[in-house]
């Protein structure tokens, strides 16, 4: 925390000035940061997309949670660049542009044109890719993404519905992205340690290289490019990259005291599951979680026909002392067989406005406690609940924190959960978590 003279007699107050201020491009990537960032002690913040009015009450951490994943450049572009700006005013002078450890993006992808916007705006020459999440199974290797042992575009992220990955390549994926060069600080390099990396990086600088995609398989690594790159003004990647940031911070006497400032605020015990996402672990999580609960399986040729009503009503009939789920989740082979009926796009908003509707109605029935799955979907969902600030708990899963906010006056613990994250048991060990705190 920094303590900073304020100009009124004598006094000192502590103001703590954001050191680091964060942009995402999804909500689920956004708590999946916050709850990294989190697991130092220190206070994080979460708003949902771009507030409105100055800030106010920061804190160390501060991330703004967007859903530009799937929208065009400019629109993302523009989003992001005002996401800056509010943060700029925290008084942060870092920034960390966060996108999925899957580096999902479509064919005309926004993560490099954002990035080269947020780097003019910051006056930055040079910045690092670096979406490794070695907990999570994903790692980079000569600029190659893995998902567990299996290439990127090998993996069940070649099938998702709106980023389906058809290369492992980060170099390749990004140079149509950006307009400037691109090159690797290969794993070779990152073995070495920070200063190694370093001084790669300023090579390439001296090159015109302006986007370097890092190698990174294991924590170590992260923490050694964390090392080498703390001096830059942005840095973009997956959460797992930002990690070891808060100890720098600390090391470097930035942020001289950890302040555990967790808030666990009480919820009522009525909760729902509620899935739009078709990920492979989310598909076993629904699998295994129907087996005991009711469920509502979500058509979305159906709802595109019919409407929400038959689920509302659903929903309305079901006991409060249950946790129900309502899910879209689906095979591959469901999904085209919907996007073919009604296109990529209707069939994803089709879902995601079901979802947002449940979610209204169930928190009008008294449910207090919303376990959400899906990125695009965990968006939809936050909107329609009308929530913009998240205080971030204690971690679920790796990438999973239990957030706690506030809902037409009540207060409300919403965990956003990331296609691919969790174990099987996810949703009931959640639940159970929650119970216990
Ligand atoms: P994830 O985090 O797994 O990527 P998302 O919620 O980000 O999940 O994306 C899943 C997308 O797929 C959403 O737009 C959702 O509405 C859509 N979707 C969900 N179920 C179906 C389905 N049965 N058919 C077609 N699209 C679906």
């Amino acid at each position: 925390m920094l303590i900073q003279q304020t100009g009124i007699g004598n006094s000192t107050v502590e103001i703590l000035t954001t050191l680091l201020g964060c942009i995402a491009d999804d909500f689920t990537g956004a708590t999946d940061l916050a709850g990294l960032l989190a697991r130092s002690g220190v206070k994080v913040s979460l708003r949902i997309g771009v507030p409105n009015e100055p800030p106010k009450d920061t804190a160390a951490f501060e991330i703004i949670a967007l859903k530009t994943r799937t929208w065009p450049v400019s629109d993302a572009v523009n989003e992001c660049l005002s996401a800056l700006n509010w943060l700029q005013k925290t008084g942060a002078e870092q920034f960390f542009w966060k996108y999925c450890s899957t580096f999902d993006s479509t064919a005309e992808g926004n993560i490099g044109p954002v990035a080269e916007a947020l780097m003019a705006e910051l006056n930055c020459e040079q910045t690092i890719y670096c979406p490794a999440f070695p907990e999570n199974g994903r790692s980079i290797y000569m600029g190659n993404l893995f998902v567990e042992e299996h290439p990127l575009a090998e993996s069940s992220m070649k099938d998702h519905p709106l980023t389906p990955m058809r290369d492992s390549n980060l170099m390749r994926l990004l140079k149509p992205q950006v307009t400037k060069p691109v090159g690797l600080v290969n794993r070779l390099a990152v073995a070495r340690g920070g200063d190694v990396i370093k001084s790669s990086l300023d090579s390439l600088k001296k090159e015109g290289v302006a986007h370097v995609v890092v190698d990174a398989v294991a924590d170590a690594d992260l923490e050694a490019i964390a090392h080498a790159c703390q001096n830059m003004p942005l840095i973009t990647g997956g959460s797992a990259l930002a990690m070891p940031l808060p100890y720098l911070y600390i090391k470097n006497g930035e942020l001289s005291e950890l302040s555990a400032q967790r808030v666990t605020p009480q919820t009522g015990n009525a909760s729902i599951v509620l899935s739009g996402s078709c990920s492979a672990m989310t598909r076993q999580q629904v699998a295994t979680y129907i087996q005991t609960t009711p469920s509502f399986k979500l058509d979305p040729i159906m709802i595109a026909r019919d409407g929400v009503a038959a689920a509302l009503g659903w929903l309305e009939d079901q006991p409060m002392d249950v946790v129900p789920i309502l899910y879209a989740t689906a095979e591959p082979e469901d999904v085209a067989a919907a996007q073919a009926e009604l296109g990529l796009e209707m069939a994803g908003d089709t879902i995601e406005q079901a979802l947002a509707d449940i979610a209204v109605a169930a928190c009008a029935k008294g449910i207090r406690r919303f376990l959400v799955a899906g990125g695009e979907t965990s968006g939809a969902v936050t909107k329609a609940l009308d929530i913009s600030t998240l205080d971030v708990g204690d971690e679920i899963a790796p990438g999973v924190p239990w957030c706690f906010s506030n809902c037409g006056g009540n207060s409300i613990a919403i965990a956003l959960k990331s296609g691919n994250f969790g174990k099987e048991t996810f949703f009931a060990d959640a639940l159970k978590m929650l119970d216990e705190i």
